[in-house]
C-alpha cells in the first residue's frame, strides 16, 4: 500500500514532499510507485511494469507527488516563441514527415535571412523570448550556413534566445562541411546558438527508428551529439514521438537511453542555470508528443491513444529523476489532454507557438492563445508563469490582475500549414 497523506498540506501539495494515497492490489507496484514518488530511482523494467500494469489513479498520483516535491510553489510555466523554418528541402525523407520536400521538388523552398529576421522581429513585438529555427537537411547547408544564420539573428536581436536545430542537423552540417561534430558544435555556439532543441529524437531504439526514418542517424549517434554539446556548455531538451508502431518496451528503452546520457551530464557537472542546480545537467526537459497521421508515408496506420500518452507522461516523471522539467504537448494531443497532463507530473505547458509548420503539416490543428494557456494552467489549480528558455520565471500571474493583456499573442499567428495561413481570431473557451 502506498503511504497515505498525513496532513492537509500533504493533500494540497502546498508544503511539497511526498504524497500518495492510492491503493493498488499489487504490492510490488505499490512499492515502486512509493519509491518513485519519494524521488528514488526506478529501473527500466519497473517503469515498464508501471506503464502496463499500474492503475491510472495510482500512477498519476505518484507522478504528481514528484511534481509537487520539485515545484512546491505550484507554478506551471509557458513560453512565447516562434518556430521559424528556413527550408523544407531535405535529403533524409523520414516516413513520418509531412513537411519536407526532396531537392529539386517544385514545392521546395528556402527563406532568405532577411525573411527570417523579419519574422524574428515580429515575434519580439509579440513578446517572444525564443526562436526555434528548424528546417530540413538541405544538401548545400554546411556549418557556414548556420553560422551566418545564427550570427545574423544574434546581431539583430541579441535579446532573443536561439533554441534551435537538433543533433540530426548538426551531423548533417558537419558532413556537408567535412568537419567533426565537435567543431560544428563549437562554431555554431560561438555564432549564437544558445540551446539545442530535442528535435529528431523520434524513437531512439534501433528497430522503430529504422522503420520510420531509415536514412537518419541512429539513436546512439543522436545521443552522442547531445553529449558533445553538453560538454561544450550547450544544454538541450529531449523529445520523443510516440505512436508509430513502437512497443511499450521500446518506449521505455527510449527514456532509458536519454537518462543514461543525462547521468553522464550530471556527473560531469555540465550545468548552466540556477534552476538546474538541483542535480540535473544537459537535458533541461523531456517532451513526449504524439505522431500526427496526415500527409506522410506512414499514413497514420498506428497512433498513440490519449491514455497511452497520459500514462507515459506519468511514467516519465517517475523515471526521470535527473531531468528537471516535463512538458505537455497540447499541440498534438489537444488542449484538454494537455491540461489533464498537468495532474500527471507536468510542470510546463510549452510554447504559445506563434508559428509552427512541421507538425501542423501532419495534421496537428490545435490552436491557442495567451489567455487560454494561462486559463488552462489556472483552472488546473496551478499558478501560471511565463518562462524563458532556461525556465527562469519572467512573469508570475498569481491573480487575473497579473495577466498579460496582449490579444495579438495567438498560436499560429502565421502558418503555411493552417487554412488561411494564420489564426488571428479563434473560437476559444471563455477565458475571462
Ligand atoms: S523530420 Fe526532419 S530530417 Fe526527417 S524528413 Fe522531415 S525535415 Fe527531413
Amino acid at each position: 500500500m502506498i503511504r497515505a497523506a498525513t496532513t492537509a498540506a500533504d493533500c494540497t501539495g502546498a508544503a511539497g514532499g511526498t504524497y500518495a494515497s492510492g491503493v493498488t492490489a499489487n504490492a510490488e507496484i505499490d512499492s515502486i510507485l512509493q519509491r518513485g514518488a519519494d524521488g528514488g530511482r526506478i529501473t527500466p523494467e519497473e517503469a515498464l511494469l508501471l506503464y502496463t500494469d499500474a492503475s491510472f489513479h495510482a500512477l498519476g498520483e505518484a507522478a504528481d507527488a514528484v511534481r509537487r516535491r520539485r515545484y512546491p510553489d505550484g507554478i506551471v510555466t509557458y513560453l512565447i516563441d516562434r518556430n521559424i523554418n528556413y527550408t523544407n528541402v531535405c535529403v533524409t525523407a523520414c516516413k513520418f514527415c509531412a513537411f519536407y520536400r526532396a531537392p529539386k521538388h517544385a514545392e521546395g523552398w528556402s527563406h532568405p535571412t532577411e525573411e527570417i529576421l523579419r519574422r524574428c522581429g515580429e515575434a519580439i513585438d509579440l513578446g517572444a523570448t525564443q526562436v526555434m529555427l528548424q528546417g530540413g537537411h538541405h544538401p548545400d547547408y554546411g556549418v557556414a550556413y548556420y553560422e551566418d544564420l545564427f550570427s545574423s539573428v544574434k546581431e539583430a536581436y541579441p535579446q532573443l534566445a536561439i533554441h534551435s536545430i537538433g543533433p540530426s542537423e548538426i551531423l548533417h552540417m558537419a558532413k556537408v562541411s567535412g568537419v567533426s561534430i565537435e567543431e560544428a558544435v563549437v562554431r555554431i555556439k560561438v555564432a549564437g546558438l544558445d540551446s539545442i532543441a530535442g528535435a529528431g529524437a523520434e524513437m531512439l531504439p534501433d528497430r522503430p527508428r529504422k522503420a520510420i526514418a531509415p536514412l537518419k542517424e541512429s539513436g546512439a549517434r543522436w545521443l552522442e551529439v547531445m553529449a558533445v554539446a553538453h560538454r561544450h556548455g550547450l544544454s538541450s531538451t529531449a523529445t520523443m514521438m510516440m505512436g508509430t508502431g513502437e512497443t511499450n518496451a521500446e518506449r521505455i528503452e527510449h527514456i532509458r537511453m536519454i537518462r543514461e546520457v543525462q547521468d553522464q551530464a550530471v556527473a560531469g557537472g555540465y550545468r548552466d542555470t540556477p534552476v538546474e542546480a538541483d542535480g540535473t545537467g544537459g537535458f533541461r526537459a523531456f517532451i513526449p508528443w504524439t505522431y500526427q497521421p496526415e500527409n506522410n508515408h506512414l499514413k497514420g496506420r498506428t497512433q498513440a491513444t490519449t491514455m497511452e500518452y497520459l500514462r507515459f507522461i506519468a511514467v516519465s516523471r517517475l523515471f526521470f529523476d535527473n531531468v528537471a522539467h516535463l512538458q505537455a504537448s497540447w499541440l498534438t494531443t489537444g488542449k484538454d489532454v494537455g491540461q489533464l497532463a498537468l495532474h500527471l507530473g507536468v510542470d510546463d505547458l510549452g510554447s504559445i507557438m506563434l508559428e509552427e509548420n512541421v507538425i501542423s503539416s501532419a495534421g496537428a490543428r490545435h490552436r491557442s492563445n495567451l489567455h487560454e494557456l494561462i486559463w488552462m494552467i489556472r483552472t488546473a489549480g496551478r499558478i501560471p508563469a511565463q518562462r524563458d528558455t532556461l525556465y527562469r520565471h519572467l512573469a508570475v500571474h498569481r491573480t487575473e490582475a497579473d495577466d498579460p493583456t496582449d490579444e495579438r499573442v495567438v498560436s499560429h499567428f502565421s502558418s503555411i500549414a493552417m487554412p488561411n495561413g494564420g489564426a488571428r481570431t479563434l473560437p476559444l473557451v471563455e477565458t475571462r
